[in-house]
C-alpha cells in the first residue's frame, strides 16, 4: 500500500531545536541547543554542506538493531540481532543512507555521562563498518522529564515521538523525507518517523497478527514488520 506523507517544508538547520547529536562517523557536531552548556560546535562546516537530496532509513538502536538490554552503556554487552547486518546491507544496496536515532534517558536519569553514549557510538560505528555497514550519523536525546541530572531533566523537542532528531537530520543531511523510513520497536519510533513526515515502521514480534496499518492523527500509515530484515526485503523492487 502507497502512503502519501505531506512533505514538510525545509527549514535552515540553526532554526531547528533539537537536543544532542553524536556524528560517530565521520562527521561530529554539537547542536546549537547545548552549544551554550558548554560545548562547541568542532565541525560547523558540516552543517552547511549539502548534498543531492537522498533516501534514509532512521534506525533505533536498541532493540532494533542490538539486542535490548536496557541502558546498554558497555560495548561488551552490545549484541547485533540476527538478521540486522544483512538488512543494513540490504538498505545500502538500494541506497538508502543509515542513520542512528535513540533515546538514551540513561543520561537524565545519571546512570553514565553523555561522554559515555558518545564512546560507545563510536565502537559501534566501528564494528558496522568492519562489517561492511556505514551509519551515517548517531543522534541521541539524554533527555527524561523525570530525570535526576538537573542538565537532563526536561521535556524537550528530541525524544521520540518527537520528530525533533529527525528533522535535524533531514535538513543536515537535504533527505527526502517522503521517501524515507523511522524504524523501531517501539510504537514511538514509528510516531517520529510520521511526525517527521517520514514513513514509520514499527517491528512487532506479531505484525501481521493486528491491522497491518494504522493511522495516526490521519496524517501517516505505520507500517508493521516482524524484523529488519523483513521489512529491507519489502523494499526490494520500489
Ligand atoms: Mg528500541
Ligand atoms: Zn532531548
Amino acid at each position: 500500500m502507497k502512503v502519501t506523507v505531506p512533505r514538510p517544508q525545509k527549514r535552515p538547520v540553526a532554526e531547528i531545536d533539537f537536543c544532542y547529536v553524536n556524528g560517530a562517523l565521520p562527521s561530529f557536531a554539537w547542536p546549537p541547543c547545548l552549544q551554550g552548556e558548554g560545548h562547541q560546535t568542532r565541525d560547523s562546516q558540516l552543517l552547511d554542506k549539502r548534498e543531492t537530496s537522498r533516501k534514509a532509513v532512521f534506525l533505533d538502536r536498541d532493540g532494533t538493531l542490538n539486542k535490548n538490554t536496557h541502558y546498554l552503556i558497555d560495548f561488551g554487552s552490545f549484541e547485533l540481532i540476527p538478521g540486522v547486518a544483512s538488512a543494513l546491507r540490504l538498505f545500502q544496496k538500494l541506497n538508502y543512507s543509515l542513520f542512528v536515532v535513540s533515546n538514551q534517558s540513561g543520561v537524565a536519569r545519571g546512570y553514565f555521562p553523555l561522554e559515555a553514549v558518545e564512546a560507545l557510538h563510536r565502537k559501534i560505528a566501528s564494528h558496522m563498518t568492519d562489517l561492511g555497514i556505514r551509519l551515517e550519523e548517531f543522534v541521541f536525546c539524554p533527555h527524561h522529564p523525570e530525570g535526576t541530572i538537573a542538565a537532563y531533566a526536561k521535556e524537550c523537542e528530541c525524544r521520540k515521538p518527537k520528530p525533533g532528531m529527525l528533522r535535524y537530520l533531514a535538513a543536515k543531511y537535504d533527505i527526502d523525507m517522503a521517501g524515507s523510513f523511522m524504524v523501531g520497536d517501539n510504537e514511538s519510533d514509528a510516531l517520529a518517523g510520521a511526525n517527521a513526515g517520514a514513513q514509520g515502521v514499527w517491528l512487532k514480534a506479531d505484525a501481521g497478527v493486528l491491522p497491518l496499518t494504522r493511522q495516526v492523527d490521519n496524517r501517516a500509515n505505520i507500517k508493521e514488520f516482524v524484523s529488519l530484515l523483513d521489512f529491507a526485503e519489502s523494499l526490494k523492487g520500489h
